[in-house]
């Protein structure tokens, strides 16, 4: 490539809102194939809001998201924002806990009073405690059929409930995937979330493979398996920190602009304002590109 038809590319990039952090990303973009994309905060809104609560027969609402919300007060993840959110609402007392952990990928462990407050995913109730309960299994499921991310609220060994975060596809989603669909591209979710309301997410984006309940450390090696299994190049999308080093083992890491900083220095490419469409733009731009210096 010239520099010339390089530095008219990313200008054109940076008319829509596409930023090229790295000049050989535009000429590797018209070879991929395959688009891996993250589900939370690439896929969706990143917007977790809490939408069911639901204690189990010997516990009330109150109490599940008093204990829930006094384990995330020190968390930053987006659920524990979501879950603190919805105490301060409705004015339920967040109090500080003597002891907080956080289990990535998993949850958070915090202890007050001497009790220990397990939140989190069934991976971590299991560690956790003895054992999860009929009663909030059935719930779990029915709420992650709906894409819904179900959190366990533990107290020692016992498990008082379910609390539901839900976080929106974003606007231009469907559109944008289907799009990259027909064009040929194959596209993948990977998400740390669970294998059901990731399926209920991706069903409901048109995204028909996905790799869930992939740890936060894993998602690197997954695009590298990816690699050797396919002919053509491979870009993954993503905005947290766990996507960076995924993001840096791509054949082109695209990052969402409103990501964290380091998934964006972990990036070739940058959608500054977070919109799914600029994959299709920086595809296209990548071959006018290339068709002027041909
Ligand atoms: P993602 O890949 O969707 O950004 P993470 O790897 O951060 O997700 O977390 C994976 C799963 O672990 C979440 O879907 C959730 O079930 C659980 N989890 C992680 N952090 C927390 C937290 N602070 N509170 C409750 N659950 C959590
Ligand atoms: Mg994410």
């Amino acid at each position: 490539a010239t520099p010339t038809a390089l530095i008219v590319g990313s200008g054109k990039g940076a008319e829509n809102g596409i930023l090229i952090r790295k000049g050989e990303a535009i000429q590797t973009l018209k070879d991929v194939n395959t688009i891996l994309l993250d589900k939370t905060g690439t896929l969706t809104e990143g917007k977790m809001s809490v939408t069911d609560i639901k204690p189990t027969k010997q516990n009330t609402k109150q109490k599940l998201l008093s204990y829930a919300a006094t384990a995330e007060t020190r968390s930053e993840h987006t659920i524990a924002r979501a879950i603190t959110e919805k105490a301060k609402q409705q004015n339920i007392e967040i109090q500080e806990p003597d002891d907080f952990q956080v289990i990535k990928g998993k949850g958070v462990i915090a202890t007050k009073n001497n009790k220990k407050i397990t939140v989190g995913n069934r991976t971590l109730i299991k560690e956790q405690t003895d054992n999860q309960p009929q009663e909030t299994e059935e719930t779990l499921q029915k709420l992650e059929n709906q894409g819904k991310t179900g959190i366990l609220i533990a107290i020692d060994n016992e498990v008082i409930g379910v609390i539901a975060i839900y976080d929106k596809l974003k606007p231009d989603a469907k559109k944008t995937l289907q799009n990259l669909k027909q064009k040929g591209y194959k596209l993948k979710m990977i998400t740390g979330d669970n294998k059901r309301t990731a399926k209920a997410i991706a069903r409901e984006a048109g995204i028909n493979q996905v790799h869930a309940e992939v740890m936060p450390d894993e998602k690197a090696s997954e695009v590298q398996k990816l690699q050797k299994q396919t002919k053509g190049k491979i870009a993954m999308v993503g905005d947290g920190i766990n996507d960076a080093p995924a993001l840096a083992q791509a054949d082109i890491g695209i990052a969402i602009g409103t990501g964290t900083d380091i998934a964006i220095e972990s990036a070739d490419i940058v959608l500054i304002k977070g919109q799914l469409q600029g994959i299709q733009k920086a595809i296209k731009l990548s071959q006018k590109t290339f068709q002027k210096i041909k």
